[in-house]
């Protein structure tokens, strides 16, 4: 993949090749006289490398290929446009989530049953655009924690990146990571300069310094869109909706609504009423009441779903986010999800990648013998224990991010936390397996034990801890690690 220039040993490098072989080949083929010295452009490495047989993608062709990734060949006779999915990131308190609020209070009808309290991880408005309506749908996951970590388990859901810049604060640490990581992906980037309102704007400033991350806003004849915005005052929201269509215009997204549903699954998390509960984004195909799926590991028949307005729908069309009742268990964010006609073998499937996460963790796994938080510190200091292994269940998929990086800023000198296993959902019985075999302790947060799990740990002798509170958890684990728990507890 190439993003720019490339100097001739570079080039040499990549294709495996010398730099004379380059250099003779431009001269040959070309007529180009080069040195070894020169940068050549992006066209001109191109077209040496593909004499050589090597194939170059550029990271838009790149996002192109990676968007269809959910098409089959069978789907292209039925392509129709399909709403742009946007993920809004930028630095810290720059106002990412007051931009997303104020987009839906504008553009959600307050009266609207669920109205704006609704939270499902995913919402679409509605913008007018040369007399037609069009939608956008935004996941309700600022920040890049989440569009990094969803692409970390390999899952594509965004189709444009808003990038938020306060106009008083300028180009920040994790502006420049978000820009990053959008090029990573291959996403566009639309750059909402925010804050408008304050006395101390300065939009060109940023501009300015977006230019030296190669953003160069349209009017100084780049090609990023750039509006100047205040999520406070509601000021340009309308040409910022605009801008997202235009791009998602040029991207050319299409799905097909004729097909079973597939996609990815943004947020799931366990309700005591209703059971697990899943928000899936659709990305291809459309979903129905009724449908059997497998999300992940999970196996289940839809229930009923639930749109972000909360109104109950009897159908998801392609980029449109839904929350499902009726899996048997909570898959993880970032799971792909997929409808199937025969039970039959959606059955076999979930519980075939049941069992294969099932014998992956047990291998992970090394045998020794029984961990507790109490005698941590003790195996410790006898040099049995290097390694506190924990394996960790919650309410939310927030709530184990939120711990798993608060335990990762523990002081680790004589004991390493190493997190085996972290999902939301409550402890099961597979869960106690997995510690019996690994020497690990359970951590649940605002979660609850399956009846045969609490047996389980009783009969394996394995530590399962209960927390509502974070620090107290925090505490008791910086406590068992430096010696100082409570033997009794
Ligand atoms: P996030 O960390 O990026 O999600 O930022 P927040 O949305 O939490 O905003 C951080 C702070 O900036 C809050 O105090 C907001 O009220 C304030 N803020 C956000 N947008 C604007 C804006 O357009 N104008 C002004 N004056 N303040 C804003």
């Amino acid at each position: 993949i190439l993003t720019e220039g490339v100097a001739v040993p570079e080039l040499a490098e990549m294709l495996a090749v010398s730099e004379t072989e380059i250099i003779k080949n431009l001269f040959i083929n070309r007529g180009i006289q080069a040195n070894i010295t020169q940068t050549l452009e992006l066209e001109t490495a191109r077209l040496v490398a593909e004499d050589l047989g090597v194939q170059v993608e550029t990271p838009e062709e790149k996002s192109a290929a990676t968007k269809t990734e959910m098409l089959d060949t069978e789907d292209l006779d039925h392509l129709q446009f399909r709403p742009p999915v946007i993920t809004i990131m930028g630095h810290v308190d720059h106002g990412k989530t007051s931009l997303l609020d104020s987009i839906r209070k504008t553009k959600v009808a307050a009266g609207e049953a669920g109205g704006i309290t609704q939270r499902t991880g995913a919402y679409h408005v509605d913008v007018e655009h040369e007399g037609e309506t069009r939608q956008v749908v935004f996941l309700d996951t600022p920040g890049h924690e989440a569009f990094t970590s969803m692409r970390a388990r390999g899952a594509k859901v965004t189709d444009i990146a808003v990038l938020v810049v306060a106009a008083d604060d300028g180009v920040q640490p994790q502006t420049q990571e978000a820009i990053s990581h959008a090029k990573a992906a291959g996403v566009p980037i639309v750059v909402a300069i925010n804050k408008m309102d304050k006395e101390g704007a300065q939009p060109d400033r940023v501009k300015q310094e977006l230019t030296e991350h190669e953003l160069v806003p349209e009017e100084w004849g780049g090609n990023t869109p750039m509006v100047g915005v205040s999520a406070i005052t509601g000021e340009n929201l309308d040409e910022l909706l605009e801008m997202i269509i235009l791009v998602a215009e040029l991207e050319e997204l299409s799905a097909n609504p004729d097909r079973l549903a597939k996609g990815t699954v943004i947020e799931a998390n366990l309700d005591r009423a209703r059971g697990p509960v899943a928000t899936l984004l659709v990305q291809n195909g459309t979903l129905h009441v009724g449908d059997v799926i497998v999300a992940g590991p999970c196996f289940g028949k839809i229930r009923a779903m639930i749109d972000d307005r909360g109104q109950k729908v009897e159908a998801a069309s392609p980029s449109f986010a839904v929350e499902i009742l009726g899996l048997g268990e909570v898959p993880r964010a970032g799971d792909e999800f997929a409808v199937y006609a025969d039970e039959k073998q959606a059955r076999a499937i979930a519980s075939e990648r049941t069992a294969e996460m099932r014998s992956s963790r047990l291998q992970r796994a090394a045998s020794s013998r029984r961990v507790t938080l109490s005698n941590v510190s003790e195996q410790a200091q006898e040099g049995e224990l290097k390694e506190l292994n924990l394996i960790i269940k919650a309410d939310v998929q927030g709530s184990v991010e939120a711990i798993q990086s608060s335990l990762s800023q523990l002081p680790q000198s004589e004991v390493q936390i190493r997190v085996l296993y972290a999902a939301p959902g409550e402890v099961t019985e597979t869960d106690v397996d997995l510690a019996a075999a690994s020497g690990a302790v359970i951590i649940g947060f605002n979660t609850t034990l399956a009846s045969n799990a609490k047996a389980a740990a009783d009969r394996e002798g394995v530590d399962v801890r209960e927390y509502d509170i974070i620090y107290k958890l925090l505490d008791e684990i910086q406590g068992a690690m430096e010696g100082l728990l409570d033997p009794e507890e």
